[in-house]
């Protein structure tokens, strides 16, 4: 018969982390990914050559950049 025993994959392992971050022009509420749980995001208007950072677009045709410190 063979029944596999595979089980299903685990959905929660691999969540994205994610967070809510203002943006800097217009206060809208932005959904950006970060790597860890712990980090401490700062938002920029600009970008800056220090650290892990995103790139993240705002629903009002704004970018601005999330640094995690
Ligand atoms: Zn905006």
């Amino acid at each position: 018969m063979g029944l596999s025993t595979a089980t299903p994959p685990d959905q929660d392992q691999n969540q994205e982390l994610v967070t809510k971050v203002a943006c800097p022009r217009c206060e809208q509420l932005v959904t950006a990914s970060i790597p860890d749980r712990e980090v401490d995001p700062t938002v920029s208007s600009y970008v800056a050559a220090f650290g892990d950072h995103s790139i993240v677009h705002c629903p009002n045709g704004h970018k601005f950049w999330v640094y995690y410190c």
